[in-house]
């Protein structure tokens, strides 16, 4: 997709649920990018609802509640609830978002609900991985294990290892 019919599906999306300047995750960019169709936000959030390792919503207390509220909301709000878990989970540092020491993220890459320490997505090679991979910036494709050189090209660990440590990322319509 069109870096422009990407920045204007994000947009729309964020006018959508009523989000303003906040940049989405990049596991969400990808997503949203990669996405044939326009994304299905409900369809979306009822995915996420009913996404593997749900006990997610036994641990992070926004989720927690979110869950307990649903139970009384009425058919006509639901739409709303929903787009409260999307805005949760889509963009980065949303209110909320930093609650509590269980964090869980939700993985488009997986379909399913990732401890946040455990789980990062690269915006490289544009895919959820475990805590234990890093890219490497010679081979530019993520290499597995902290503590041992690239598997490719022995380079040591090091460069970058986290999603944050991007730039970029006051950008809100950025896409991968
Ligand atoms: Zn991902
Ligand atoms: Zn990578
Ligand atoms: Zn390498």
């Amino acid at each position: 997709m069109s870096e422009t019919r990407c920045r204007n599906r994000l947009g729309d999306i964020a006018n959508a649920l009523g989000v303003e300047g906040k940049p989405v995750t990049a596991c969400f960019a990808t997503y949203a990018s990669q996405a044939d169709n326009s994304v299905d936000l409900k369809q979306l959030a009822k995915k996420m609802d009913h996404g593997r390792a749900t006990d997610a919503f036994g641990f992070d207390d926004f989720l927690e509640e979110w869950k307990e509220k649903k139970k009384a909301v009425k058919e006509a709000d639901m739409e709303e609830h929903y787009n409260k878990l999307l805005r949760y989970r889509l963009y980065k540092d949303y209110p909320g978002s930093e609650a509590g020491d269980g964090y869980w993220t939700y993985s488009f890459c997986r379909d399913s609900w990732e401890e946040e320490s455990c789980t990062w997505h690269c915006r490289v090679c544009k895919e959820c991985n475990d805590w234990r991979e890093w890219h490497c910036s010679t081979c530019n494709k993520c290499t597995y294990g902290v503590s041992l050189p690239c598997e490719r090209c022995s380079k040591r660990g090091g460069g970058f290892d986290s999603d944050d440590d991007f730039g970029q990322d006051s950008d809100s319509f950025w896409c991968y």
